[in-house]
């Protein structure tokens, strides 16, 4: 069973639902030609998508493009239902580092058809994830900066500054839908600079004040 760590409390939670919010920021809506969403866009991965730290991303063979998304990681520790926008942060038990992999081929297609985008996201290693700090640790999480570098090379940097929708707000809005429960993880949404990778990439993100994470492409 994969788990999500807290190690500075000594804490850890078996991973629940993994709930992903899509077109987050206006620059990288932008760079993928993406209409502004009125409501937050959301999909899932499971579980078994999770690697850690130091673990390597096995690109599908039914793909040629995967894409790195880096992105802010909310860990629920208190569950709950219809969460007030007011109220939202005392459900977070910890903030990590995690990488959306998008196989943006696959995905483009998908769109195309109107098709649900689980196999272009929810593969085995599409979701690379640090360990967490706890929540109490991060003073603003609309002020913490997301840089990816490949092979040393900077790609992404961007503030979570630049949200459009606020960490408070999703967790709010989410948590209408969804009831949620501790050990379920939110991935934020992605700056602009996400682009492909290869086989023998080495991926580093890092969020100040959070953490960071190192993979490896097989
Ligand atoms: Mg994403």
């Amino acid at each position: 069973m994969k788990t999500a760590r807290i190690p500075a409390v000594g804490k850890e939670f078996p991973i629940g639902k993994i709930l992903c919010i899509g077109r987050n920021y206006v620059d990288h809506i932008k760079e993928l030609g993406n209409e502004t969403p009125a409501a937050p866009v959301i999909f899932m991965k499971p579980a078994t998508s999770v690697i850690g730290d130091g673990d390597e991303i096995v690109i599908p063979p039914y793909s040629k493009n995967c894409h790195h998304e880096a992105e802010l990681a909310l860990l629920i520790g208190t569950g709950g239902k219809d969460i007030p926008v007011d109220q939202a942060l005392s459900h977070l038990a910890g903030y990590g580092v995690a990488i959306d992999l998008t196989l943006r081929d696959v995905q483009d297609e998908l769109k195309k058809k109107g098709l649900p985008w689980e196999i272009a996201k929810g593969f085995d290693t599409a979701c690379p994830l640090s360990d967490f700090v706890p929540a109490g640790m991060v003073d603003n999480p609309q002020q913490l900066q997301i840089r990816l570098t490949v092979n040393g090379d900077l790609r992404q940097d961007g503030s979570t500054s630049l949200m459009i929708h606020s960490v408070t707000r999703i967790v709010s809005h989410i948590s209408t839908i969804f009831t949620l429960e501790p050990g379920d993880i939110i991935l934020t949404g992605t700056p602009a600079g996400v682009g492909p990778l290869v086989p023998g990439d080495l991926v580093y993100a890092e969020i100040s004040g959070v953490g960071a994470l190192k993979v490896t492409v097989k």
